[in-house]
């Protein structure tokens, strides 16, 4: 099946076209009318995006030309219906080249050519295919098993790959459902701040309701993939795994795993697949007197959904990306919310944060051939290459509260945005302005409702930092005591705590975490020295703060462990350890590169660094370079151990 067949044929009056076409985002509209008719000419007149698409997601284009545009398409679509949905042969690489030039409104550097074909996905449906399994004996497979733990996004997808190739799988999941965090976050407002055409499978594009998904959508879609695909039966759900111990001699892995009720039990398995997320494990914060409250306390990670919470006074402790989606909801029904706030969030301004897809663009995205990948494209660039350089650090740079005067520039949007927002309330905009630089934390999506909360007469920030818990509410360092019914904490999750609280014991019995000494690191985030046949998805320095979806990171590390597989496999092998030297020297490289981004400066704190301030979360290069990096693995990174060989 290819991409094109993922469309359905047009049947639509010339009326349904108009409409439909008047929702289109013109630049992927004009490339996709090269596909339809197979002229090039299309995008070779004067309608051209002429600003970046951050500052204006249509490029630029006027709208007297935007008009322009959807009558020349509504001719080449009419023409396409007439011709029985029949599309001219693909256009030349030449061709889909100068398209991303036009889309994205400057010069793709050629390095790029590569990684945005295979990303559009122009031949296949499965743009982050793995290398071919051909020639592995089906017996070999049968014989192989693997262990995933976890079956949020990373550990449905891992699931999925190896089904593809008939390798055998459990899934061990803590859980009672599938899904992940989007199974463990249920507080009120909860949703996705990556567009879903980015936020999903390259190979499963889903009917979206919203651009950017609550959370109840994102759970519907990864139960789909776990039922489309047939993973379910292989989970086995309320189970945790104690430990995992890796024997020399076999090659095996032993994972120690309780099911709820049940005894302890362990599985033996080739390959450990660790696809445990970072954002699951609540974190609590160590006040004074935390346990001593008489009220209500809990996690926004474990929402209390059996308490009501109408005309109740609320705290809540912490403003990152849960709170700014729960206080908007909450705030309605309480007789009062305080909001503890260490640092105000930066909030990237996006009308449509909530807004369901409207039919027409709805139907461009389901009938009009290649115009979803183009808009797919222009996501990936507008949010991940294309913001990357103003968060990037010059060194030169002296200004407080900024990286480089891209940065600046950056902050100056932004803050206009905040103070315009806040014009007649001054009282909150006086704590509202970030003093650290944008990017520095992860960026909320904001459509205004955050700031409309925070304006409401219930509602109030407390800036005064927390001193202590009391039985009835929260004192601050002044000395005032506020009481409350309930406290919420949105404090954060223990996402540094990799692979916690399991214990994995790897060669010499050497227990990870006790390697680690509290700074996580992998190679490409996937394989740790000592550690053969452990691959962990979502694992250090491969999360992100403006570029991209993890979703894509998971592909692409999900197609490298595949190719370990292979190796493994085909060669005859019993396990790979990734060599100490090509770990090392990749982990000074992601050091010096974090070094030189807005998160990783001295000045700013965040759950993206570890106790010692050491980033181990994020990705400090551009997605190109991950897929890259990721598309198959360097024998010659790895130490083998041949099948019958005893221990080394
Ligand atoms: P978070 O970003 O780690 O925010 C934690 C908040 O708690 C911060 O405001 C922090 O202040 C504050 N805090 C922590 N300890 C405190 C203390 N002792 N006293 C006072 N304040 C304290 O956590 P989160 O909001 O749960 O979000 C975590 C991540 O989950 C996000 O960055 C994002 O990647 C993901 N997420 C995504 C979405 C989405 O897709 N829309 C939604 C929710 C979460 P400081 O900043 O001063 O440390």
């Amino acid at each position: 099946m290819t991409q094109a067949d993922a469309y359905l044929p047009i049947t639509a009056s010339d009326e349904e076209l108009r409409t439909a076409l008047e929702t289109a985002h013109v630049p992927s509209l004009m490339n996709a009318l090269v596909h339809l008719s197979g002229d090039i000419g299309h995008i070779r007149g004067d309608i051209k995006p002429i600003a970046a698409l951050f500052q204006d997601p249509q490029g630029g284009i006027p709208p007297a030309d935007q008009a322009r545009a959807r009558a020349i398409a509504l001719d080449v679509l009419r023409a396409y219906r007439d011709g029985g949905s029949r599309l001219p042969a693909r256009p030349s690489d030449e061709a889909i080249e100068e398209m991303t030039d036009y889309l994205i409104g400057e010069g793709v550097p050629r390095d790029y050519k590569d990684f945005l074909h295979a990303e559009l996905g122009m031949e296949e449906q499965d743009p982050y295919a793995h290398a071919s399994f051909d020639g592995i004996p089906m017996a070999a497979r049968a014989a192989f098993h693997v262990v995933i733990i976890g079956a949020g996004m990373s550990g449905i997808l891992a699931a999925i790959r190896l089904d593809q190739e008939h390798i055998p799988y459990t899934i061990i999941e803590k859980n009672a459902e599938v899904g992940g965090t989007w199974w463990q976050n249920q507080y009120p407002g909860c949703r996705v701040d990556n567009q879903n055409h980015i936020y999903s499978y390259s190979f499963e594009p889903y009917d979206w309701p919203f651009w950017y998904s609550n959370r109840q959508v994102l759970f519907d879609y990864f139960n789909h993939c776990a039922d489309k695909y047939g993973i379910r039966a292989k989970i086995r759900f309320h189970t945790t795994v104690d430990s995992a111990r890796f024997d020399e001699a076999s090659g095996h892995w032993t994972v120690a795993v309780r099911s709820q009720g049940g005894a302890p039990e362990e599985i033996e398995a080739n390959v450990v697949i660790s696809a445990v997320g970072q954002l699951n494990r609540p974190r609590w914060p160590s006040i004074t007197g935390r346990e001593s409250f008489e009220g209500v306390a809990f996690h926004s990670g474990e929402w209390r959904h059996d308490i009501d919470l109408t005309g109740k006074r609320i705290g809540v402790v912490g403003t990152g990306a849960s709170a700014f989606q729960f206080v908007p909801e909450i705030a309605p029904l309480a007789s009062e919310v305080v909001i503890f706030q260490r640092t105000p969030p930066w909030m990237a301004p996006q009308p449509i944060y909530r807004q369901p897809i409207p039919d027409g663009k709805h139907w461009l995205l389901t009938h009009v051939p290649f115009y979803r990948q183009w808009y797919r494209f222009s996501l990936f660039w507008r949010s991940s290459e294309g913001m990357l350089k103003s968060v990037t650090v010059d060194p030169e740079w002296v200004e407080a509260g900024s990286v480089s005067a891209a940065n600046e520039r950056m902050r100056a949007t932004l803050t206009s945005y905040i103070t315009r927002t806040l014009q007649d309330a001054p009282e909150v905009l006086e704590h509202a302005i970030p003093d650290y630089p944008p990017g520095g934390k992860r960026m909320v999506v904001d459509d205004g409702n955050w700031l409309r909360a925070l304006q409401r007469d219930n509602v109030r920030i407390e800036v005064d930092p927390i001193a202590s818990i009391t039985p009835t509410g929260i004192s601050t360092v002044s000395g005032h005591t506020e009481a409350f019914d309930v406290i919420i904490y949105a404090t954060g999750f223990q996402a540094s705590a990799f692979l916690m609280p399991m214990a994995v014991y790897g060669l010499g019995g050497v227990e990870l975490h006790d390697q680690w000494a509290g700074t996580a690191r992998a190679y490409k985030g996937i394989s740790i020295p000592g550690y053969p046949n452990l691959f962990t998805l979502y694992g250090p320095n491969t999360n992100i703060v403006v570029n991209g979806s993890t979703i894509f990171f998971a592909e692409c590390e999900m197609r490298y462990v595949m190719g370990c597989l292979r190796l493994l496999l085909a060669e005859g092998k019993i396990s790979m350890d990734v060599r100490r030297e090509a770990h090392d020297a990749y982990n000074e490289r992601i050091d010096r590169g974090n070094a030189l981004m807005a998160w990783g400066t001295s000045g700013v704190t965040s759950w993206y660094k570890n106790v010692d301030g050491h980033v181990t979360q994020n990705w400090p290069f551009t997605l190109r370079e991950f897929w890259t990096q990721t598309r198959e693995p360097d024998r010659g990174d790895y130490e083998f151990v041949e099948r019958r060989a005893t221990a080394r």
